[in-house]
């Protein structure tokens, strides 16, 4: 079902690329005014108007979010997208890359929304979105910094909804299962066995395949979108079955 976004405006960090390019565009088509922010918008072309800013660079995020305000005349969504990945156990990680990928995964989303929430005020219709991620909710091997990461998303999703539901400003996030993106494509290259790797992804998913960066941009734009209107503080999965299915194995 296709919303009708006429007349809203909204911004997309991490837009260039993977599931921000896909929300971005589909924004786009349901009628809005799109803002893309990240740190190489060349990939988010017309009618999508590109922003470069480093959501871990507080004077950046401030300067592009008062610039896309400015030029669309307002801001009514925010999807707060930008992410990088770590891969690692507990043991891994020195702290410069713990202090790194929380600075982007955690204050990203904190320094967005703040440059934001005046103009989010000023909306009949405003709505933040948050990627957030399977890695939130269910116990991912060699990813202890990244669901950390995640898991303070989820958290600050639930205490934004609170804090700013009695001013009409409705918080959510997708929490995607493994998704097609150029992210897992650099993964895959990486790994060892890329086909064995993609066979093991997809077989960890319950419906046997990958996600699409459109189907989490579908979740994302509904969750946006004036259709939505009742849902705050709300996690939506989109993961093929992931986070919430127990299935038994297939018999052979
Ligand atoms: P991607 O690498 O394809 O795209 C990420 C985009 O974010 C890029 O355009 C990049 O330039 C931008 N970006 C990165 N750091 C930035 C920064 N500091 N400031 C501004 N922009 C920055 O990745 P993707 O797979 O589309 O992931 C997008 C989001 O989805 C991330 O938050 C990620 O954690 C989340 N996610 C991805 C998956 C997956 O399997 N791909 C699953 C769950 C959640």
């Amino acid at each position: 079902m296709r919303q009708d976004l006429k007349g809203l405006r909204a911004l997309v960090t991490g837009g260039a690329s993977g599931i921000g390019l896909a929300t971005a565009q589909l924004l786009s088509e349901c009628g809005a005014d799109v803002a893309v922010v990240d740190l190489d918008p060349s990939g988010a072309r017309p009618p999508l108007r590109g922003f470069v800013a480093d959501v871990a660079d507080d004077a950046s995020v401030r300067a592009a979010v008062e610039a896309a305000a400015l030029a669309m005349g307002g801001l009514d969504i925010l999807v707060n997208n930008a992410g990088i990945g770590a891969a690692g156990t507990v043991e891994d990680n020195p702290d410069e890359q713990w202090r790194r990928v929380l600075d982007v995964n955690v204050l990203g989303v904190v320094r967005t929304a703040r440059a934001a929430l005046p103009h989010l005020r000023r909306s009949a219709h405003a709505s933040v979105v948050n990627t957030c991620s399977i890695a939130a909710t269910a116990g991912l091997p060699q990813r202890a910094l990244y669901s950390a990461s995640k898991g303070a998303v989820l958290s600050l999703t639930l205490a934004m909804a609170a804090d700013h539901v009695r001013e009409g400003i409705r918080v959510n996030c997708v929490n995607p299962g493994t998704v097609d993106t150029p992210w897992v494509g650099r993964l895959l290259e990486a790994a060892e066995d890329p086909a064995g790797e993609r066979a093991a992804l997809n077989a960890r998913q319950p419906h046997g395949r990958l996600v699409t960066a459109q189907e989490v941009a579908a979740a994302v734009v509904y969750l946006a979108s004036p259709a939505a209107a009742s849902v705050t503080g709300t996690a939506l999965a989109v993961d093929g079955g992931m986070a919430g299915l127990r299935l038994r194995p297939v018999a052979g």
